[in-house]
């Protein structure tokens, strides 16, 4: 999946939209329809095919759960991440009610699986916060909070159910400002509740200057991997040929949505 629709403030300078659109109408580039939302069922047995154990970031450009994905694609990329499971993935979204309406219903296998770890975007009290309890009450094994780019103090959280908090400050040109005392709430409340902390970045329009240090060090927690040994090439080339016929299937319509003019503002 390549491409999204804005939804919250978080997506103001979404970085994906930033480097899509710098080649839109690049021919042949990945990203020649700039962000335009669009499948690439071409991709989704790539995991298969790489040997060594890695962490994936599941829809890095893109946010899986987002309307106009069909359900019958979500599931055949869960089916991807459940066999090969050599790997970990982190699957992020900003649309926490249909991750977990389908955690519950179609996607209940890939939910109880160790090796994928479900979570959602938290920017703001509005937008953000409400996700959290969304999430809480999917039936996932580890799920965790992507808290980027903090934009105001989200004050007490429910920590309850959660395995992982992520937290930086937004980057890049006309980066929104982050307050030292709104991270170091974040990380007192995770160490509270001894719930892994991981500290990304300060941010800034010179994301380097600031760098990555918390109360005078870093802070790089994270749930346990739990992957399991990579298979043979053999055993990976005969799975990737037994789930050949799931990315032909009809599920793999174009998306229908209306071309997206090239810069949309976030609410
Ligand atoms: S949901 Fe994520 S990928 Fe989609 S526009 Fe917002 S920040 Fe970008």
């Amino acid at each position: 999946m390549r491409g999204c629709v804005k939804v919250s403030p978080g997506c103001k300078h979404c970085y994906a939209e930033t480097f899509a659109e710098r080649f839109r109408g690049v021919a042949s580039h990945p990203y020649a329809e700039g962000f335009t939302p669009r499948l690439v069922p071409n991709k989704l047995l790539e995991p298969i095919r790489w040997a060594g154990p890695k962490k994936v970031f599941v829809n890095s450009m893109s946010d899986l759960f987002q309307e106009a994905v069909p359900d019958e694609y979500i599931s055949i990329v869960a089916t991807v991440m459940l066999r090969a499971n050599w790997h970990t993935y982190q699957v992020l979204t900003k649309r926490a009610e249909r991750l977990g309406h389908l955690l519950a219903t179609t996607l209940r296998e890939a939910a109880d699986a160790k090796h994928i770890w479900w979570g959602v975007s938290v920017e703001d009290r509005k937008f953000g916060i409400p996700r959290i309890s969304s999430l809480r009450s999917a039936p996932a094994r580890v799920r965790f909070l992507s808290i980027e780019p903090l934009l105001e103090d989200l004050g007490p959280i429910n920590l309850g159910g959660i395995e992982w908090v992520i937290v930086g400050g937004e980057s890049g040109p006309g980066a929104r400002r982050m307050e030292p005392e709104w991270v170091t709430s974040i990380q007192r409340q995770c160490a509270r509740a001894r719930v892994p902390f991981f500290f990304k970045q300060w941010g800034g329009v010179q994301k380097a200057k600031f760098g990555r240090l918390l109360n005078g060090r870093t802070y790089d927690d994270m749930p346990q991997r739990v992957a399991s040994p990579a298979p043979s090439r053999s055993h990976r080339d005969a799975l990737t040929l037994a789930l050949t016929p799931l990315v032909r299937s009809d599920a793999l319509v174009p998306i229908d949505i209306r071309p997206l003019p090239r810069r949309i503002a976030a609410p």
